[in-house]
């Protein structure tokens, strides 16, 4: 018997967007296709063992810090599907060179206490902070899921004037330790994709506040979650196809009507919805489908200004930070950011970015996942993450040629922390380049982040204004990646959002709570 040829929706690309939309879609009643070009689905959720067997890296998507403000995980009964999270008691911690540690937890008062030995103003400061943006976050998140999306300016006075300035003028005005004011830029940076200078986004330091304490990671690994959620496609009566590259979305009297892959095999939906980046997605519909205006706008997406340069590390010990001998908490905690110490410090740094230099400057955010998940690593070992911050493309250079050199550098500025990451504690090392990201994950090319969170390009107006409602001008054909609203690190809100649009117009049911 043929193979049935028709579906309601035809998702193309199973990340983490691509997968959560299928879930709400099936459960709505719908018939839905997801096809993958990759090997495996779960696009950013990766877990390899490219190191040594039974070392478990998670090469892409591996912060959490979302989950409480976007109910997917429960709305679609993941853990039916063996999907849980860790969310780890000491968050995070910027050890300094002079031996010290700035340490953020779960719990607010041990992170007020840990502030307070840097700047008692800093601890009020943040108290203030914390509670001013925590009472706006059920408005917050509704708006993220909002449809259609809307700007979401906070409404207190204060919150809301610091919505018009860059996180260093916010950060320069409340706060007076450099050390709180880097670490908040840390977080600023990964997983939000904001620099310390883009204007616009100064409440971020605020959500950075209120977030601080919610980091998680998936347990047995990020490419967990993308497990779970393909056994809950097929356990719904949905269909996911791995190793099926759409090459063409085809185009019919103006209205998008389904899908060719590689091989010329068609598929039929009445809606197909993409997860890749907007202007790959007009090049797969074919350019002449939409005005040229509008493919010029598009081309002018402005990408990332930044990519990560990521080392994975098989361990035989765990890490023993130098700041431990100060709080030995540092050694416990899910989230490093290293080297940026100061607000000057993360100005050095995006000058030798925005240059295209190989930067000098120690930037890096730091994991050690299997201190917290022993499952990730052989047992009684562990395993690191490390992720320079560099640019996208390097001026007169190759990646290519810097990979075994720029890996052993980040090593050893490394170890300046932790002195036992010493060579017989190394058992096995990789890095991955961004060219080597691009190759593996096609859509990163606009950027890790789905595109630059800063400008006219955040929230409700992103990638464009007449984008940003999710439905694009060829009727039928759908936008839901991470270059949607509400933008970076915030996946999977472009999906549940787009869920919303979707059950609108092909009058499906809406069985989750109004977002
Ligand atoms: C190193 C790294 C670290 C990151 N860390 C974080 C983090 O900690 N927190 C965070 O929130 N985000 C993080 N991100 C970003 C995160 O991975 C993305 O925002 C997220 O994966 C977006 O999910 P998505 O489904 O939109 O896209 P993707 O995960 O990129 O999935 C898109 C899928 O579409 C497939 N595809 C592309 N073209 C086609 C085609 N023509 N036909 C069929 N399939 C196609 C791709 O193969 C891919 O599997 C990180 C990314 C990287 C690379």
């Amino acid at each position: 018997m043929a193979y049935e040829n028709r579906w309601d929706v035809l998702v193309i690309g199973a990340g983490l967007n691509g997968l959560t939309l299928a879930n709400y879609l099936l459960k709505s009643g719908l018939k839905v296709m997801v096809l993958e070009r990759r090997l495996e689905s779960g696009g950013g959720l990766a877990s390899e063992e490219p190191t040594i067997t039974g070392f478990w890296h998670n090469t892409g998507h591996y912060v959490f810090d979302t989950i409480n403000l976007l109910p997917f995980h429960k709305e679609l009964d993941l853990e039916e599907v063996n999907i849980s999270f860790v969310h780890p008691e000491v968050q995070s911690a910027l050890p300094l060179g002079d031996g010290r540690a700035l340490v953020i937890y779960k719990d607010l008062k041990r992170t007020l206490e840990s502030v307070t030995t840097f700047s008692r103003k800093d601890a009020a400061a943040w108290q203030r902070l914390h509670r001013a943006a925590s009472a706006e976050m059920p408005e917050f998140s509704g708006a993220l899921l909002r449809q259609p999306p809307k700007p979401a300016p906070p409404k207190s006075g204060d919150l809301a004037r610091l919505s018009l300035m860059s996180p260093r003028e916010v950060l320069d005005e409340v706060f007076e330790s450099e050390a709180v004011k880097s670490l908040i830029l840390h977080h600023l940076l990964i997983p939000r994709g904001v620099a310390y200078d883009y204007s616009g986004t100064g409440h971020f330091v605020a959500f950075a506040i209120a977030q601080a304490g919610q980091g998680q990671l998936v347990h047995e690994g990020s490419h967990e979650m993308a497990q779970g959620m393909w056994t809950a496609i097929l356990k719904r009566g949905g269909d996911i196809w791995d190793m099926t590259e759409v090459t063409q979305i085809l185009v019919e009297k103006g209205r998008a009507v389904g899908v060719e892959l590689m091989g010329g095999r068609r598929m039929y939906g009445r809606a197909v919805v993409s997860t890749i980046d907007p202007a790959g997605t007009f090049r797969l519909a074919g350019d002449r489908q939409v005005k040229p205006e509008l493919l010029e706008r598009v081309a002018r997406f402005r990408p990332d200004e930044f990519s990560l340069f990521t080392v994975h590390l098989a361990l035989k010990a765990p890490p023993r930070f130098q700041a431990a001998a100060v709080n030995p908490d540092v050694n416990q905690a899910y989230r490093y950011g290293i080297g940026l110490e100061s607000v000057a410090d993360h100005e050095a740094l995006w000058g030798e970015v925005r240059s295209g230099e190989l930067p000098t400057r120690v930037a890096m955010f730091v994991s050690f996942p299997s201190v917290h998940d022993p499952s990730q690593a052989v047992p009684g070992h562990h395993t690191a993450l490390i992720w320079q911050v560099v640019p996208r493309h390097l001026r007169g250079r190759d990646w290519k040629n810097e990979r075994q050199g720029y890996m052993a550098t980040c090593i050893d500025r490394l170890r300046r922390y932790v002195p036992n990451l010493s060579h017989e504690n190394i058992m096995g090392a990789t890095a991955m380049t961004p060219d080597d990201m691009v190759a593996k994950w096609t859509n990163l090319a606009v950027g890790l982040f789905g595109g630059r969170n800063a400008g006219g390009q955040l929230g409700a107006f992103r990638p464009l204004p007449e984008l940003a409602g999710y439905r694009t001008p060829i009727p039928g054909l759908y936008l839901a990646g991470a270059s949607m609203p509400p933008g970076a690190g915030l996946s999977p809100a472009p999906a549940m959002a787009c869920a919303e649009v979707l059950a609108t117009d092909l009058k499906a049911k809406r069985w989750w709570a109004k977002h």
